[in-house]
């Protein structure tokens, strides 16, 4: 037996595995193995597994911890399209994942950090405070509870079980996309983040596509840089919510340290490098930002960028009083964009009873 500390499978890329694999004495092939096991069947029964020599399977029981994370609490939404996952972690900290059905694709949102030091005033997880960094092998963890939920979901239900012909493997209805827009920010956890988002794009594994993970962050300026310089083909989205600088630090402190025209100045690096839109968050904040001349100034300050701008209705959280724009306003904010030629959205609002939208997510709350 070895010495040296426990692995988390979950934590390493492919070749990370195979050359693990090569280095106990064994051929790589066998690394293709456990990984189909563990991403496309979900399973850890490595003696099951037909061809793996012995001492192999002994070597990962002894050497490597999967990571799975355990369900401490779950709550499904009235309407049944979101389901909430409070998750405990080693340390027993615990994080949450969030399940959300739209027609025809399930999107994960997943943690990124316990707590979060960006302190965003309407944010419940901004209320809590920053504790840690989540590990690669704990965010990637999120994206596969989701997927073995669907997996156990379609075992229920034969129907479901159907819903996908395009692998053997993947006879159950398939996690698409992924948000990083839960607990954290992800770009001050860059290193752990974006290894995550290449572990779940792997082929042979959960092969998500590029463009179906969208990360999030609030104005992170350095990272939106190292993205477009590493050229990083997954999705960003840059969380606005005021137009002027004044506005944006009243809601996020992060303004201060990078200022608006300093993260506009990074975005529109961001969009030519990557050649590109940019996916533009606005919480809609009743009387606060959801005012004409407010949709006035998004269009001005967005005339450089290529943008969206996705409007999202302020979710309730017990730290802030602010209350959600109805739709009349976020339909007002929406023409005045379209005059500026900007292309928007109005978020779904999903998952508000159960504190799973957007900024509700906290695990001392509720
Ligand atoms: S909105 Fe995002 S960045 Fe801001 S405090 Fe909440 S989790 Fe952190």
């Amino acid at each position: 037996m070895s010495a040296d500390p426990v692995i988390p499978l979950l934590g390493l890329t492919r070749s990370e595995l195979g050359a693990r694999v090569e280095s106990w004495g064994f051929k790589p092939l066998h690394a293709g193995k456990i990984w189909r096991h563990l991403y496309l069947e979900g399973r850890t029964d490595w003696e099951t597994i037909t061809g793996l020599p012995i001492k192999l399977v002994d070597r990962l029981q002894a050497d490597t911890e999967v990571g799975w994370l355990p369900i401490t609490r779950e709550t499904h939404s009235t309407d049944g399209f979101t389901r909430k996952y409070l998750l405990g972690l080693r340390d027993n900290h615990q994080i949450e994942t969030v399940l959300m059905r739209y027609s025809g694709r399930v999107t994960a949102c997943v943690s990124s950090q316990v707590g979060c030091a960006m302190g965003c005033v309407f944010c419940a997880t901004g209320q809590m405070g920053y504790t840690r960094h989540l590990t690669t092998a704990e965010i990637v963890a999120q994206a596969l509870h989701v997927d073995r939920i669907l997996r156990a979901t379609a075992t229920e239900d034969p129907a479901l079980a159907e819903t996908d012909h395009e692998s053997p493997h993947h006879r159950h209805e398939r996690l698409r996309n992924i948000v990083l827009m839960g607990m954290g920010e992800p770009l001050h956890n860059y290193d752990a983040v974006i290894k995550a988002t290449e572990i779940l794009r792997e082929p042979g594994g959960l092969a998500l596509g590029a463009k179906k993970i969208t990360l999030s962050t609030v104005g992170v300026v350095p990272g939106i840089i190292r993205l477009a310089d590493e050229q990083q083909p997954i999705y960003l989205a840059v969380s606005l919510h005021s137009a002027t600088q004044e506005g944006r630090a009243a809601l996020v402190p992060v303004a201060k340290k990078w200022p608006l025209d300093v993260l506009m100045e990074a975005c529109g690096y961001y969009a030519e490098k990557m050649g590109r839109r940019i996916f533009f968050e606005w919480t809609l904040i009743e009387g606060e930002n959801d005012r004409p001349e407010d949709a006035h100034a998004v269009g001005r300050l967005l005339q450089r960028v290529p943008g969206q701008v996705n409007l999202i209705p302020l979710n309730p959280t017990n730290g802030y009083g602010g209350a959600a724009s109805d739709n009349a306003a976020a339909k007002r904010f929406q023409s005045i964009l379209a005059e500026y030629g900007l292309p928007s959205t109005v978020r779904q609002r999903r998952g508000i009873d159960i504190a799973a939208g957007c900024g509700q997510l906290a695990t001392l709350e509720d």
